[in-house]
C-alpha cells in the first residue's frame, strides 16, 4: 500500500540542507529529534511541504541553548508549552518537546513534557497526522497512519468520541482534513461521533471556528464536504443562516485554481448586507474579511436589479465602482440566475480588466484640484466630488484629459450656482 505513497519525497525532505543541519545538531547522545505531523503527511502524498515541524526529546530551555550553540537563531514562540522556533539561515522550524496530555476540558489540554515518541503520536488527532520521520530515514507509524494515508482516509486516533471530547475543535478539523486530503466519503465512525458530539462546538471560541471553517472552504474538496456538513446539521449552525449551494458551486468552479476562502464564504452564505454583518460577529472576521463580505453583498444588490443585459460599458463602470476583485467573485456566483443577464461580451470585457489588458479606470479629480480652484476645504468638497463621480460613472468612466477638464468645469459651475 505504501507504493501509492511518495517514499522518495521523504528522502528529498531529509536532503533539505537547513532541515538536515537542524536534525544533525539535535540528534546524538540521548537526544532524538524527528520531523512530525503535516510535513511527513504531505511529503508522502506528494504535496508541497511548507512548514516543517519537529518533535524532540530535548527540553525547551535546552533547545534554546543547543540552537544558539549550533549557530541557529532560537525564538521562544511557545516555550511554555514546549515550542521553540529555530531559524536556520532564515528558514524557521517549530521544534517542540515531546508531550503527553494530562487533562483536557474540551478546549485546551494541560500538557506535560514527555520522552516517548509513541505517546506524543497518540495524543495527536488523526492517524495521518501522527507519523514521524527520523534523521536516518526511518518512518515511524504507531497508529496505522500509512494505511489510512494510502487509502486517503481521515481517521481519529483511538476512540473518536473520546478524542472529540478532549477537544471539540477536532470535529471541524476532521472535516477540514477530509476536505483537503481524503477521497470518498468521510470515515463513518468519525462522522457518527462528530454528529453525536456536535453540541460541544458551542464551547469553542469563534476565532478557532473561523480558522478551521475558512481553511475548509479553501480546501480541494470544499464543495462535497460542505454538503456533508449540511446533511449532518453542522452548516446551519456554523453560518447561523441559509446556504446558497448554487452560487457556492459556481464560485468554486471559477476560482478552483486560486481559491480565496472569504469569497467562497461570501458565495455560500451572503445574500444581503445583514448576512455579512452577522457572519462578522459569528466568526469574528477581520476588518478586511468583513469589507469583502460587505462589498460582495452590496454588488449583489446592485446587480440583482440591473435593468438590461450587462454590456462592456456597464462592466467598465462596475469595475471602476466596485473593483476587479469583488466583481471577479460576484459575476461567476450569479451567472445563470435570471438577473443580471450576463452575456459573453460582458464576460470578455471583464476578462480584459481582470488580466490587466485594460487598465481599471480611475476617477480623474482629487479634492486638491477643487481646493486649487478656490473652493474652501470642508464637507462641500466631498459632496462636489461625489457629484462629479456620479457624472463620470454614468458617462462610462472616460479617463482622457479633456474629461478631467470638463468635469472640473462642471463642478466649479455647480459650486458657484446659488
Ligand atoms: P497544516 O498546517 O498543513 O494544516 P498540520 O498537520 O501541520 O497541517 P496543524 O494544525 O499545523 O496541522 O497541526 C500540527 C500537528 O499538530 C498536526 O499534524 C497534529 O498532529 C497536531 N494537532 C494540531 N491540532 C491538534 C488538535 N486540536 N488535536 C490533536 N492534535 C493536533
Ligand atoms: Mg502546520
Amino acid at each position: 500500500m505504501i507504493q501509492s505513497l511518495d517514499q522518495k519525497a521523504l528522502a528529498d525532505l531529509l536532503r533539505r540542507p537547513h532541515l538536515r543541519r537542524l536534525l544533525e545538531a539535535f540528534n546524538g547522545g540521548d537526544a532524538e529529534t524527528r520531523v512530525v505531523g503535516g510535513a511527513v503527511r504531505n511529503a508522502l502524498l506528494g504535496r508541497p511541504v511548507m512548514e516543517v515541524d519537529c518533535a524532540t526529546t530535548i527540553m525547551p530551555d535546552d533547545i534554546m541553548r543547543r540552537a544558539a550553540k549550533a549557530g541557529f537563531k532560537p525564538v521562544p514562540t511557545g516555550i511554555d508549552h514546549g515550542t521553540v522556533t529555530v531559524v536556520v539561515d532564515g528558514e524557521p522550524f517549530e521544534v517542540t518537546t515531546l508531550r503527553e496530555d494530562v487533562e483536557t476540558d474540551g478546549r485546551y489540554a494541560v500538557v506535560h513534557f514527555g520522552h516517548d515518541f509513541e505517546t506524543d503520536a497518540r495524543r495527536r488527532d488523526f492517524t495521518m497526522n501522527a507519523l514521524s520521520l527520523g534523521l536516518d530515514g526511518g518512518l515511524y507509524d504507531y497508529t496505522d497512519g500509512v494505511a489510512d494515508l494510502a487509502a486517503r482516509r481521515v481517521r481519529f486516533i483511538g476512540n473518536a468520541h473520546t478524542r472529540i471530547r478532549e477537544d471539540y475543535l477536532r470535529i471541524l478539523r476532521f472535516f477540514r482534513f477530509h476536505a483537503e486530503y481524503a477521497e470518498g466519503d468521510p470515515d463513518p465512525e468519525g462522522l457518527a461521533a462528530a454528529g453525536a458530539e456536535r453540541q460541544g462546538l458551542t464551547i469553542l471560541s469563534r476565532e478557532r471556528i473561523r480558522h478551521e471553517l475558512l481553511r475548509l472552504l479553501a480546501a480541494r474538496r470544499a464543495e462535497d464536504t460542505v454538503r456533508v456538513l449540511a446533511e449532518h446539521g453542522f452548516l446551519t449552525w456554523l453560518l447561523d443562516g441559509v446556504a446558497e449551494f448554487g452560487r457556492f458551486h459556481r464560485a468554486i468552479a471559477a476560482d478552483a485554481e486560486k481559491p480565496v476562502a472569504i469569497w467562497r464564504l461570501a458565495a455560500l452564505a451572503v445574500t444581503i448586507e445583514e448576512d455579512a454583518e452577522r457572519l462578522r460577529e459569528r466568526l469574528r472576521l477581520s476588518n478586511d474579511e468583513q469589507r469583502k463580505l460587505d462589498a460582495y453583498a452590496h454588488l449583489v444588490r446592485v446587480l440583482k436589479v440591473w435593468p438590461e443585459p450587462l454590456n462592456p460599458i456597464a462592466i467598465r463602470r462596475l469595475v471602476a465602482e466596485h473593483g476587479v476583485e469583488t466583481l471577479a467573485a460576484v459575476l461567476p456566483a450569479l451567472a445563470g440566475e435570471p438577473l443580471p443577464v450576463i452575456r459573453d461580451n460582458a464576460l470578455d470585457a471583464f476578462q480584459r480588466f481582470e488580466s490587466g489588458g485594460e487598465p481599471v479606470p480611475v476617477f480623474p479629480l482629487r479634492g486638491a484640484d477643487l481646493v486649487e480652484r478656490g473652493i474652501p476645504k470642508g464637507p462641500r468638497i466631498g459632496e462636489l466630488l461625489a457629484f462629479a463621480r456620479r457624472n463620470w460613472l454614468s458617462e462610462g468612466c472616460p479617463t482622457d484629459e479633456a474629461t478631467a477638464a470638463r468635469l472640473l468645469r462642471r463642478v466649479l459651475d455647480k459650486a458657484e450656482a446659488p
